[in-house]
C-alpha cells in the first residue's frame, strides 16, 4: 500500500525509547515451560504489596490531542491508574510497561458507549467480530518481548492485528518505530482515526495480510500477533532479527501464548507460557 513508500517517522506516533528493566529472565531458561493465567497469576500476587511507580520511567504521549478524540468522554486519570496498579499485582513487573500502559488513554480506542469499561481487565468489541484485546495480555506481550538480550532496547517491533490501534500506541512508547498490519479494510481505517489525534509519529499503520510479514521493513526486533493460529507463520520467523523475540497466541479452541526467539540465523526456540484466548489469524484481506 501507498504507506509503504514514505519514509519514517510519519504524523502518527512519536519516539520514546524504552528503558533498561530489571530482573531479565536467565539465558538458557528459554525451554521452560511455564503455564499460568491471569487468574492464577493474580492469586499468585494478591497477598504481595506492590509498589508501582510508572511515572519514574520516561514514557508519555503528546498531553494534548490536536483536534478532540471521537470519544471525548473524561475518564479520570485514576482509574487509568488503578488499571496499572492492577496490572502490577497480576504479574506485569516491567515498570517501562507499566508506565506505557499508564500513558495511553485507553478510552480513546473503544466506542463511546464503552468507555466506562475501558479499564476493566477485559477485552471489548471493536467491530468486525474482532476485539480490543485485555489490558493484561497487552501488557504481558510486550513484557515478555522487552526481556531481551539488550536489556529491553527495541528499534523495530511489528504487530500482526492492528485492530482499532491501541497496543500500537502502547508498543510506539517502548519501541523506536512500530510497524502494524491490519487485514480487515474498515479496521485500518479505525485505526488511523483513533490514532492521529494522539500524533505518535512512530507508528505505521498496513493495510494487508500480517502473516505474510513486512518484508520491506524486516528484519524486526520483536513481532507481537494478537491473533491466533494453529502454527506461527513462516514468513514471520524468517523475519526475525537474529536475538528477536516473537509472541504469539498459537492454537484453536485452546490456546497458548508461546514466545519464540531467534538463536541464530538458522535456529529458534520456543518457550510455551500461559493459556490464553485470542480472535483467529486469518489468511488474506478483505
Ligand atoms: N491489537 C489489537 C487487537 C486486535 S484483535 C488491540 O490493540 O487490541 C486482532 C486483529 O487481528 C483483528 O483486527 C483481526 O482482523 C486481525 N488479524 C487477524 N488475522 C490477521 C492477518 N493475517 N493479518 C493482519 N491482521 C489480522
Amino acid at each position: 500500500m501507498s504507506e509503504a513508500s514514505k519514509r519514517f517517522p510519519l504524523t502518527l506516533s512519536n519516539v520514546v525509547e524504552g528503558r533498561p528493566k530489571e530482573g531479565r529472565q536467565k539465558p538458557g531458561a528459554a525451554k521452560v515451560a511455564t503455564p499460568q493465567t491471569a487468574t492464577r497469576n493474580a492469586a499468585q500476587h494478591q497477598q504481595r504489596p506492590v509498589a508501582v511507580k510508572p511515572a519514574a520511567v520516561a514514557v508519555s504521549l503528546p498531553a494534548t490531542p490536536a483536534q478532540p478524540a471521537r470519544n471525548g468522554a473524561a475518564v479520570p486519570d485514576s482509574v487509568r491508574g488503578a488499571m496499572v496498579a492492577r496490572l502490577a499485582k497480576q504479574g506485569i513487573a516491567d515498570r517501562t510497561v507499566l508506565a506505557a500502559m499508564e500513558a495511553v488513554p485507553r478510552h480513546l480506542f473503544v466506542e463511546p458507549a464503552m468507555a466506562s469499561q475501558a479499564y476493566i481487565d477485559a477485552s471489548l468489541p471493536i467491530g468486525h467480530q474482532q476485539t480490543i484485546s485485555q489490558p493484561y495480555i497487552v501488557a504481558r506481550m510486550i513484557e515478555v518481548m522487552r526481556d531481551n538480550q539488550q536489556q529491553g532496547k527495541l528499534e523495530r517491533v511489528l504487530e500482526i492485528g492492528t485492530g482499532c490501534g491501541y497496543q500500537a500506541a502502547v508498543l510506539s512508547l517502548v519501541a523506536k518505530e512500530v510497524y502494524s498490519i491490519e487485514r480487515i479494510k474498515p479496521l485500518h481505517e479505525l485505526a488511523k482515526s483513533n490514532l492521529r489525534p494522539l500524533r505518535i509519529p512512530n507508528i505505521r499503520l498496513h493495510y494487508g495480510d500480517g502473516m505474510l510479514g513486512l518484508l520491506q521493513a524486516a528484519p524486526f526486533d520483536g513481532i507481537i500477533l494478537a491473533a491466533a493460529g494453529l502454527e506461527v507463520p513462516q514468513a514471520l520467523l524468517e523475519q526475525m532479527s537474529v536475538g528477536g523475540r516473537l509472541v504469539a497466541p498459537v492454537g484453536g479452541e485452546r490456546q497458548v501464548l508461546q514466545l519464540i526467539e531467534r538463536v541464530s540465523r538458522f535456529e529458534w526456540t520456543r518457550t510455551t507460557l500461559e493459556d490464553c484466548h485470542f480472535v483467529p489469524l486469518k489468511s488474506g484481506t478483505v
